[in-house]
Protein backbone atom coordinates (compact mmCIF):
# COMPACT_ATOMS: atom_id res chain seq x y z
CA UNK A 1 0.00 0.00 0.00
CA UNK A 2 1.27 3.17 -0.90
CA UNK A 3 2.58 5.48 1.86
CA UNK A 4 0.95 8.77 2.12
CA UNK A 5 2.35 11.27 4.62
CA UNK A 6 0.84 15.02 5.42
CA UNK A 7 2.30 18.12 3.42
CA UNK A 8 2.66 21.53 5.09
CA UNK A 9 2.51 25.17 3.96
CA UNK A 10 4.55 25.96 1.66
CA UNK A 11 4.20 23.03 0.04
CA UNK A 12 3.48 24.26 -3.75
CA UNK A 13 0.95 20.87 -4.32
CA UNK A 14 -1.21 23.11 -2.11
CA UNK A 15 -1.58 25.75 -4.66
CA UNK A 16 -2.53 23.65 -7.54
CA UNK A 17 -6.05 22.62 -8.88
CA UNK A 18 -6.92 19.17 -8.74
CA UNK A 19 -8.67 17.04 -11.49
CA UNK A 20 -12.08 16.15 -11.01
CA UNK A 21 -11.48 11.23 -10.57
CA UNK A 22 -12.87 9.66 -13.82
CA UNK A 23 -13.63 6.06 -12.42
CA UNK A 24 -13.64 5.32 -8.65
CA UNK A 25 -11.33 2.16 -8.32
CA UNK A 26 -8.99 0.82 -5.82
CA UNK A 27 -6.49 3.32 -6.00
CA UNK A 28 -9.21 6.15 -5.08
CA UNK A 29 -10.44 3.69 -1.97
CA UNK A 30 -6.67 3.47 -0.76
CA UNK A 31 -6.30 7.02 -0.94
CA UNK A 32 -9.40 7.09 1.04
CA UNK A 33 -8.35 4.82 3.60
CA UNK A 34 -4.75 6.24 3.69
CA UNK A 35 -6.51 10.02 3.85
CA UNK A 36 -8.20 8.64 6.65
CA UNK A 37 -5.03 7.24 8.51
CA UNK A 38 -3.80 10.61 8.26
CA UNK A 39 -6.68 12.67 9.38
CA UNK A 40 -7.14 10.16 12.69
CA UNK A 41 -3.44 10.64 13.28
CA UNK A 42 -3.19 14.21 13.56
CA UNK A 43 -6.74 14.81 15.14
CA UNK A 44 -7.71 16.71 12.12
CA UNK A 45 -11.95 16.82 11.28
CA UNK A 46 -11.12 17.14 7.19
CA UNK A 47 -8.64 16.32 4.99
CA UNK A 48 -8.15 17.07 1.26
CA UNK A 49 -6.05 14.92 -1.10
CA UNK A 50 -3.86 17.72 -2.32
CA UNK A 51 -2.83 17.41 1.61
CA UNK A 52 -1.57 14.25 1.00
CA UNK A 53 0.43 15.30 -2.11
CA UNK A 54 -2.38 13.61 -4.55
CA UNK A 55 -3.70 15.98 -6.57
CA UNK A 56 -7.62 14.26 -7.42
CA UNK A 57 -10.98 15.57 -6.24
CA UNK A 58 -11.29 13.60 -2.98
CA UNK A 59 -12.05 15.17 0.14
CA UNK A 60 -13.01 12.97 3.53
CA UNK A 61 -14.30 14.56 6.83
CA UNK A 62 -15.39 13.17 10.34
CA UNK A 63 -16.63 15.81 12.81
CA UNK A 64 -16.99 13.02 15.46
CA UNK A 65 -20.49 11.75 13.64
CA UNK A 66 -18.81 8.89 11.58
CA UNK A 67 -16.48 9.51 8.08
CA UNK A 68 -17.50 10.67 5.21
CA UNK A 69 -15.87 10.76 1.95
CA UNK A 70 -16.49 12.45 -1.13
CA UNK A 71 -15.24 11.94 -4.52
CA UNK A 72 -15.97 14.88 -6.90
CA UNK A 73 -17.72 17.30 -4.23
CA UNK A 74 -19.57 19.98 -6.21
CA UNK A 75 -21.73 23.20 -3.85
CA UNK A 76 -24.98 23.27 -6.03
CA UNK A 77 -26.74 26.20 -3.55
CA UNK A 78 -25.69 27.43 -0.11
CA UNK A 79 -27.90 29.40 2.42
CA UNK A 80 -26.98 31.51 5.37
CA UNK A 81 -23.82 32.94 6.79
CA UNK A 82 -21.49 32.24 10.13
CA UNK A 83 -18.17 33.04 11.34
CA UNK A 84 -15.77 30.88 12.83
CA UNK A 85 -11.83 30.09 13.34
CA UNK A 86 -10.27 28.01 11.48
CA UNK A 87 -7.45 25.89 11.82
CA UNK A 88 -5.70 23.72 9.13
CA UNK A 89 -3.82 20.32 9.33
CA UNK A 90 -1.50 22.14 6.57
CA UNK A 91 -0.57 25.39 8.89
CA UNK A 92 -0.63 23.79 11.69
CA UNK A 93 0.11 27.68 13.35
CA UNK A 94 -2.17 29.28 11.78
CA UNK A 95 -6.14 30.42 13.20
CA UNK A 96 -8.05 32.52 10.59
CA UNK A 97 -12.01 33.63 11.39
CA UNK A 98 -13.96 32.79 8.38
CA UNK A 99 -17.27 33.66 7.03
CA UNK A 100 -18.93 31.02 5.39
CA UNK A 101 -22.18 29.19 4.10
CA UNK A 102 -24.13 27.72 7.43
CA UNK A 103 -25.61 25.07 5.31
CA UNK A 104 -24.74 23.75 1.65
CA UNK A 105 -26.30 21.28 -0.94
CA UNK A 106 -23.26 18.90 -2.61
CA UNK A 107 -23.60 16.64 -4.80
CA UNK A 108 -20.60 14.22 -5.14
CA UNK A 109 -19.48 10.56 -5.90
CA UNK A 110 -19.36 8.33 -2.77
CA UNK A 111 -16.37 5.45 -3.22
CA UNK A 112 -18.64 2.83 -4.63
CA UNK A 113 -19.29 5.19 -7.57
CA UNK A 114 -22.95 6.58 -6.41
CA UNK A 115 -23.80 10.11 -7.21
CA UNK A 116 -25.05 11.64 -4.18
CA UNK A 117 -26.84 14.69 -3.18
CA UNK A 118 -26.60 15.97 0.52
CA UNK A 119 -27.79 19.04 2.66
CA UNK A 120 -25.18 19.63 5.42
CA UNK A 121 -25.19 22.28 8.04
CA UNK A 122 -23.30 23.53 11.08
CA UNK A 123 -19.42 22.30 11.11
CA UNK A 124 -20.19 19.49 8.40
CA UNK A 125 -20.98 21.82 6.06
CA UNK A 126 -18.23 24.22 7.30
CA UNK A 127 -15.30 21.87 6.34
CA UNK A 128 -16.52 20.52 3.56
CA UNK A 129 -16.32 24.18 2.11
CA UNK A 130 -12.76 23.91 3.53
CA UNK A 131 -12.21 20.99 1.74
CA UNK A 132 -13.56 22.19 -1.47
CA UNK A 133 -11.26 25.45 -1.13
CA UNK A 134 -8.55 22.56 -0.64
CA UNK A 135 -9.21 21.62 -4.22
CA UNK A 136 -8.92 24.04 -5.63
CA UNK A 137 -5.76 25.54 -4.08
CA UNK A 138 -7.55 27.67 -2.07
CA UNK A 139 -5.71 28.03 1.70
CA UNK A 140 -7.09 29.54 5.22
CA UNK A 141 -4.53 32.13 5.12
CA UNK A 142 -6.24 33.53 1.64
CA UNK A 143 -9.21 35.08 3.97
CA UNK A 144 -7.01 36.46 6.07
CA UNK A 145 -7.35 40.79 5.98
CA UNK A 146 -4.91 42.60 4.40
CA UNK A 147 -4.14 44.42 7.19
CA UNK A 148 -3.35 41.58 9.63
CA UNK A 149 -0.63 40.04 7.07
CA UNK A 150 1.22 43.44 7.18
CA UNK A 151 0.78 43.57 10.75
CA UNK A 152 2.98 40.43 10.83
CA UNK A 153 5.37 41.27 8.31
CA UNK A 154 5.89 44.49 10.27
CA UNK A 155 6.60 42.93 13.63
CA UNK A 156 9.12 40.46 12.13
CA UNK A 157 10.70 43.16 10.18
CA UNK A 158 12.73 44.72 13.66
ZN1 LIG B 1 -7.05 22.50 5.56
Amino acid sequence: MKKFDLKYYPDPVLRKVSSPVIKVNSVIRQLIKGMSKIMYYHKGIGLAAPQVGTLERVIIADIGEGLISMINPEILTGFGEDNMEEGCLSLPDTVVNIKRKQSILVRYIDKSENEKESELNGLTARVIQHEIDHLNGVLIIDYAPLTKILNQNIKNRF
